[in-house]
């Protein structure tokens, strides 16, 4: 038996149905979150519960009801049901169910709030080899900032570097790199890493945000500023990263091999210092 949790309640997954009217279903009018499991515990969950709220005030959904220790209950509560020792969690919330009608529902409306979990081990093999990733435009809305249901262009991004063979796609402004498709970007030049700032066009990962604070207790100079296509294929290190791929090398970009095309330095010292990052959290 496998539960996930909706509406309020643990049920099985074989009962776990929502409606057609759910707005998520039918506008991708809601938000998300993923959190990590590591032996059992959970990974930076506060901070990934002040994004949620963070994300439901930006697009003005009502999560009064809940509160981030309550959320953060409930996803030791559905790991432990599920026996997830390392795994994740997803957790989203939409605008509710109503009459499918462009402007928000009546304020009794209740967010439809529903999460799942699954257990998996971490991507050893790739993060000590590295992956490929390709290059395409990014073609998203100006509110990449907010972890929204809308994922289409991330979708379409991420199938173009399935169908190339690549893990990732890295996404372009014209000329300026923003980031995967739902992983934080990172180029690194001369001994300094360079990743596009945390505003509107990029989400800013909590990833991103350990990987900042590993940076300067390394010494290592974390400079948030736009980088272009042409200084990340001449990277001597490309990073992505996120909750289920940590910090994750990548050795080519379309068919340019990054560096010597083998995982560098800098790329091992953030790796070394993530793992210590878990222990000391877990
Ligand atoms: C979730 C996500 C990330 C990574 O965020 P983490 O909190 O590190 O998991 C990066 N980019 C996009 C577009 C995302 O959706």
């Amino acid at each position: 038996m496998s539960y996930i949790y909706i509406n309020d309640e643990f049920v099985d997954e074989s009962e776990g149905k929502v409606s057609y009217s759910d707005r998520g279903y039918n506008f991708g009018d809601g938000i998300y979150e993923y959190i990590r499991i590591y032996d059992g515990k959970v990974f930076t969950s506060k901070e990934h519960y002040e994004r949620l709220f963070r994300s439901a005030k930006e697009i003005g959904l009502n999560l009064d009801a809940y509160s981030v220790e309550g959320l953060t209950e409930v996803t030791k509560e559905l790991a432990a049901k599920n026996n997830v020792v390392n795994g994740g969690v997803y957790i989203q919330v939409t605008r509710g169910v109503a009459p499918r009608n462009h402007p928000f529902p009546d304020a009794s409306t209740k967010p439809v709030f529903s999460a799942f979990s699954k257990s998996y081990d971490r991507p050893y093999d790739e993060l000590e080899n590295g992956v490929k990733a390709i290059t395409v435009e990014d073609i998203r809305w100006l509110r990449c900032d907010i972890k929204s249901l809308n994922l289409l262009g991330n979708v379409l991004a991420k199938e173009k570097a399935t169908q190339n063979d690549a893990a990732e796609a890295i996404m372009h402004r014209g000329e300026t790199v923003t980031e995967g498709s739902s992983s934080n970007v990172y180029a690194i030049k001369d001994g300094k890493i360079y990743t596009h700032p945390a505003n509107n066009l990029i989400l800013n990962g909590i990833t991103r945000r350990v990987i900042k604070e590993l940076a300067e207790d390394l010494n290592i100079p974390f400079i948030e500023e736009s980088f272009t296509l042409d200084f990340l294929n001449n990277a001597d290190e490309v990073i992505i990263s996120s909750t289920s791929i940590e910090v994750m090398p990548v050795v080519q970009v379309n068919d340019q091999k990054i560096g010597d095309g083998k995982v560098g330095q800098i790329t091992k010292q953030l790796q070394n210092a993530f793992n210590n990052y878990i222990e000391s959290k877990s």
